[in-house]
């Protein structure tokens, strides 16, 4: 059985007309990051945000919005950034998963206690439903980084590859296995899933201000960060930027 998450296939890369055009769907590695929504009117909304403060508000953005924005960013006013909510739709490794939750702003959320969080996601639960037989699919194996304890070298492939993906497959098979047989005699979905490994293909909901999701890009589309989740953050950053140009650029250094 294939899990391949909540997604609209046939949405893959297609942009329709109007505000529709901007909840696209992006395949990353063996998942995908998909926009499902968004609340605010991009970089017109942190600008109408900022301007509250002098009792204005516009419909169209012009070069004094630009510098405005250029502004709050070098400046690090960023409750205006707030006011721009993403909501996205992540199919991807349990390992990635446990470095997306990272990103939560100080707060506790998972237990629900603290409302005000900027980040609030949703998973599949293992519990209610079974999981398919989908893992992260690996085609070559990086070697460790030499000097970077946490990376690997992205380019490079181990000698024994065809070796590392045999034991790597065997391993999967037999964890899926596993799987299986502990349901097939009874035993309850929340403890026959302990057998499962990270690898396994997990879909969450992600619900971000645009200030998170930046945080989030500069963290994780960085050298310093795991290959799988660069890609995913690159494509975040191109899911995000054509709603927000002027917020994106100023924020993420390039203009300034
Ligand atoms: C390359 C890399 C390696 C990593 N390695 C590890 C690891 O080995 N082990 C591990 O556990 N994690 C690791 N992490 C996760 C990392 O420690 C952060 O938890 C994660 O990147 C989320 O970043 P953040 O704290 O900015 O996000 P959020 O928690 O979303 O916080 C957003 C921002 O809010 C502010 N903020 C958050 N909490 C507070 C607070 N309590 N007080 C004041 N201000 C606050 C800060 O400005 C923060 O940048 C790693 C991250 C990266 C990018």
């Amino acid at each position: 059985m294939e899990n391949k998450g909540l997604s609209d296939s046939s949405n893959s890369s297609t942009c329709r007309s109007g505000r529709e055009k901007f909840l696209c769907r992006i395949d990353v590695d063996d998942g995908y990051i998909q926009l499902v929504d968004f609340m605010g009117k991009g970089d017109l909304a942190v600008v109408n945000a900022a301007r509250v403060s002098f009792g204005k508000r516009k419909e169209v953005m012009d070069d004094s919005d630009i510098v405005l924005i250029n502004y709050l960013a070098k400046h690090k006013h960023m409750s205006p950034f707030r006011h721009m909510q993403f909501t996205f739709l992540i199919h991807t490794s349990e390992v990635v998963c446990r470095q997306l939750y990272k990103h939560q702003v100080g707060c506790g959320f998972t237990s629900g206690e603290f409302r005000e969080a900027a980040t609030v996601w949703n998973e599949i639960s293992g519990r209610y439903v079974e999981f398919g037989n989908e893992f992260h699919h690996v085609t070559k194996f990086r070697k460790q980084h030499p000097s970077n304890k946490q990376g690997s070298l992205p380019d490079s492939v181990i000698e024994d590859n065809p070796e590392a993906l045999a034991i790597y497959q065997n391993s999967l098979k037999a964890s899926y296995e596993a799987y299986e047989k502990l349901l097939k005699i009874g035993v309850c979905r929340e403890q026959a899933r302990l057998v499962l490994p990270v690898s396994f293909m997990n879909t969450l909901t992600m619900t971000a201000s645009l200030e998170a999701v930046v945080n989030f890009i500069r963290l994780r589309d960085h050298e310093g960060a795991q290959w799988e989740i660069r890609k995913l953050a690159r494509a975040m950053k191109e899911l995000v930027t054509p709603i927000c140009p002027v917020s994106l650029a100023a924020l993420i250094g390039e203009q300034n």
